[in-house]
């Protein structure tokens, strides 16, 4: 079915075609399109990033070679949110053909933005679009509403055309109490269920879990207790993207006394990205920068940092091996594991965790606290 893509299109006038090049049957690099008269609508480009059964691999990109003929039929690309698994290959489709309008929300195309600078591609065409908005691309209409997600200004896009109309939700949750107030929009999508729907594209990563996902807020009582009990160094680890997550260690630290540095490139580079558009609050006076972190007692600073996935290169792995040039971690100190477990990141979390155990750290995590909650709804939802 996929090869098919590259051929011209020998579809009924007004047939929708919809082809996954990445993300079903993955977990990450999530890429659909949307083909239609001979053109195609692209929703999300992200990567996967490589396990240990592959040895030597950077980056898994979606398959963009099964678009790499028909680019000129392209009239638009549509991120849902920022996490890494939706945008991480869009610099490798740009680099293709620069000038693709790209429409995405304030904070997923700044993040976007940061990244195609550090691919060296300018001239690109990124589109600010907001919950409520509509455009039209080719002949696409398309509609974007407001969900919840474990990272700010995610977006569902409502696709309509001649060969009807689809809803395609991203990733998303229904948290009720979520930290900056801003819902998923079920009304909207009740009002399209009205309307008539003629697909629902629904994120099913949690679809086999039970119940509800429990609200972000839950975790605060654990990880109170993890900052009252710490007496020494203590290092949180979550994802990069993670804002609300960040926001809640940086609300901890300030309650508790503790500075905060945040260590791994990636979440320096998000985080000020974040805080410059006002998604993250930070007090005056909260940030040190990793240099100055010997100024500080250990119990005076919290450090944030990458590597919650056990990543080999980040800088939790290397915390955990001894490898960090500036920071370690040993007996007496707390390291928080603020994050979840991918599918198929297992025996390196765990290697990490064992590291940590190994140099006498207390190792908290989702397995022993309630110190994550998911990013997608539930059964139940
Ligand atoms: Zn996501």
């Amino acid at each position: 079915m996929r090869e098919t893509l590259k051929t011209p299109p020998t579809l009924p006038p007004d047939t929708l075609r919809i082809v996954p090049l990445g993300g079903l049957g993955d977990v990450g690099r999530n890429m659909t399109s949307f083909e239609l008269n001979g053109e195609l609508l692209l929703v999300d480009c992200g990567v996967l990033f490589p396990s240990e059964e592959h040895p030597g691999v950077d980056l898994i990109l979606p398959g963009l070679h099964l678009v790499a003929d028909r680019l000129a039929d392209v009239r638009a690309l549509v991120l849902t949110h920022g996490h890494e698994d939706h945008i991480g290959a869009v610099p490798y489709l740009l680099r293709r053909r620069p000038d693709i309008p790209v429409y995405g929300s304030r904070l997923t195309l700044a993040l976007v933005r940061e990244k195609l600078r550090e691919h060296r591609l300018r001239d690109v065409d990124l589109r600010v679009v907001a919950e409520g908005e509509r455009v039209t691309a080719g002949g696409f209409g398309l509609q974007f509403l407001a969900v919840n997600h474990s990272i700010p200004d995610a977006l569902a896009v409502v696709i309509r055309s001649a060969a009807g109309t689809v809803l395609h939700t991203g990733d998303f949750k229904m948290d009720q109490l979520p930290l900056d107030r801003r819902l998923t929009d079920l009304p909207g999508f009740a009002r399209l269920g009205e309307e008539g729907l003629d697909l629902f594209m629904v994120d099913s990563t949690n679809a086999e879990t039970p119940g509800f996902t429990p609200h972000e807020i839950d975790i605060e009582p654990a990880m109170e207790r993890v900052f009252s009990s710490a007496k020494q160094k203590l290092i949180v680890a979550c994802f990069a993207s993670h804002v609300h997550r960040v926001q809640q260690v940086l609300d901890a630290a300030v309650r508790h006394g503790r500075k905060v540095v945040y260590v791994g490139r990636s979440m320096v580079r998000n985080m000020s990205v974040a805080r410059e558009l006002g998604y993250l609050r930070v007090p005056e006076n909260t940030l040190v920068d990793l240099k100055h972190i010997d100024d500080y007692r250990d119990d005076e600073v919290v450090i944030i940092s990458t590597g919650s996935q056990g990543e080999p290169l980040s800088a939790l792995s290397r915390i955990s091996n001894h490898e960090h040039p500036v920071v370690t971690a040993g007996p007496g100190d707390v390291v928080l594991l603020a994050s979840s477990l991918i599918p198929g990141n297992e025996n390196s979390v765990y290697r990490v965790i064992n590291g940590l155990s190994r140099n006498g750290v207390t190792v908290v995590h989702k397995g022993n606290a309630l110190v994550h909650v998911s990013g997608h709804a539930s059964a139940g939802e």
